[in-house]
């Protein structure tokens, strides 16, 4: 495939688009409001923006775009690691070939059994399943165990995974097509950065040093047959304002190519790393002011692909950027192989990076409900295979707040039911009264609350 990231036509379209007359900051800013997007052009207008009221006029309309599209639902996955053993260098990643402090480990089957349990106990619904890069201790087929051993741990209260997205290294055709026959949900993969110069200073040695093979993954990914697939670059590493612009190619690259842009984007920030001299001392670090902004561009630039945050933010931060745009979180989190079973007092000798959310999953939940979101488990879109383009076509009319707002009432219910705390249950309770009262229209209300109570009745797993 040819490289379709021009890094001279990035840096133009930046250079071209600085000091914006704010006429036109504000046009751009009105088209968003009608939800079709943003050219990369147009983007690299409001990314050049620096005054302060202008850009509270783009938070405003990414926080509009975001409750218009996506309500106030928030979903949650939890990452699995399964195995830190990598053979390349990525000088940021704290499992790095080249540290030899870490403590190397690769869960058997038994060890992945146990982490799931414990990740379905806490009441988890949705992982990402990832691991390092090695041909024998990362290998296909053991991948491919893990996510089939992991779908079949079942524990009491109707325990169950029910979609596993994964986080792999760049592979062939046949190979996705491999990992696909084991019903994972999104094949996710991040550019780390698009800049081509940075990232081969970032990656001196081992297969990732390809940069094309890595950016042409998602497009042999979608050709397996693979429907949703999502992208993402490691904000710190080179000028966020680039990496914008080369995630929305991206983006549009795999619109044109495959008929479907990327179902989620991922917005990670550099965090400290044991022995990764990038990560301790960042390229280009990403202030939280900058951070905000680029999450709220991105939103009005594709709003209708999900948004992903990590704990690798702190609460603080995680807390502002959810209303400007972010779909998905991860929650209650471990980057140490074994680290939800096992409470390792040394777990940052096994870890990729440092935490800034370290709650467990039920704090969380607390703190996302009584500032107004909804948590949600829901996997039914692709259970009921609304993915890919099928997805796209839905969600724009708005369908997703049909029936994504509803499935998250009905998970929620279940986790609160099933796992909350007392506090948490009872916060819970009150937003979906709320919910009821002022979000569903009539007979939507009617459907809602006789599925609310079957569930309240033991019925589980409910969704539309
Ligand atoms: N090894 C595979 C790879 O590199 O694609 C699988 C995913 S890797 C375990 C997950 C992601 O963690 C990387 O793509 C990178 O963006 C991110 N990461 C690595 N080091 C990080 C750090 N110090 N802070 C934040 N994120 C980091
Ligand atoms: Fe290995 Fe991925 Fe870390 Fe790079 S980012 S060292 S490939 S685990």
């Amino acid at each position: 495939m040819k490289d379709f990231i021009n890094d001279h036509e990035i840096e133009n379209t930046l250079d071209r688009a600085k000091n914006p007359d704010p006429m036109h900051i504000r046009d751009i800013i009105d088209k968003a409001y009608e939800l079709k997007g943003l050219s990369p052009k147009e983007a690299a207008v409001l990314l050049q923006t620096e005054d302060d009221e202008l850009t509270g006029e783009i938070l405003r309309a990414a926080h509009k775009i975001k409750k218009d599209i996506y309500g106030n639902r928030l979903v949650l996955f939890a990452p699995l690691y399964i195995a830190n053993y990598c053979t390349n260098n990525c000088l940021y990643c704290g499992f790095r070939r080249d540290n030899k402090e870490l403590n190397r480990i690769a869960l058997t089957m038994e060890q992945i059994k146990k982490e799931v349990q414990a990740l379905e106990r806490e009441g988890h619904k949705r992982l990402l399943m990832l691991c390092g890069e090695h041909p024998e201790r990362s290998s296909l087929e053991y991948f491919v165990e893990a996510i089939e051993t992991a779908y079949l741990v079942k524990t009491e209260q109707g325990g169950e995974i029910r979609r596993i997205n994964v986080e792999i290294a760049p592979l062939e055709v046949n190979e996705y097509k491999q990992i696909q026959k084991t019903g994972i949900g999104t094949v996710v993969l991040f550019q780390e950065t698009y800049h081509h110069k940075t990232y081969r200073i970032l990656h001196p040695s081992g297969p990732k040093k390809d940069y094309l093979k890595r950016l042409s993954a998602m497009h042999r990914a979608q050709e397996a047959g693979v429907d949703d697939v999502g992208i993402g670059a490691l904000f710190g590493l080179y000028d966020y304002k680039f990496d914008v612009l080369g995630l929305l190619m991206h983006a549009r690259q795999l619109e044109k190519d495959c008929g479907v842009g990327p179902h989620t984007i991922s917005v990670p920030r550099l965090e400290p790393a044991l022995n990764a001299p990038a990560a301790i001392k960042p390229p280009n670090p990403v202030s939280d002011h900058d951070f905000k902004k680029l999450v709220a561009i991105l939103r009005m630039a594709v709003p209708y692909t999900g948004m992903i945050l990590s704990t690798r933010e702190t609460p603080a931060m995680r807390d502002e950027v959810f209303s400007l745009g972010i779909s998905q979180i991860s929650a209650g989190s471990r980057t140490n192989p074994g680290g939800y079973y096992e409470d390792n007092s040394d777990a940052f000798r096994a870890a990729q990076f440092n935490l800034g959310d370290t709650r467990p999953l039920d704090e969380v939940i607390l703190d996302i409900t009584q500032r107004g979101h909804i948590p949600s488990f829901c996997t039914a879109c692709y259970r009921l295979g609304r993915t890919g383009k099928d997805f796209m076509d839905l969600a724009k009319p708005g369908l997703i707040q049909k029936f994504c707002q509803t499935n998250a009432v009905f998970t929620f219910k279940e986790y609160l039911l099933d796992y909350a705390s007392p506090k948490t249950r009872e916060a819970g309770e009150d937003l979906i009264t709320k919910m009821l009262e002022n979000t569903f229209k009539t007979k939507r209300k009617k459907i809602v609350s006789d599925r609310l109570k079957k569930i309240d009745d033991g019925e589980r797993d409910v969704y539309i």
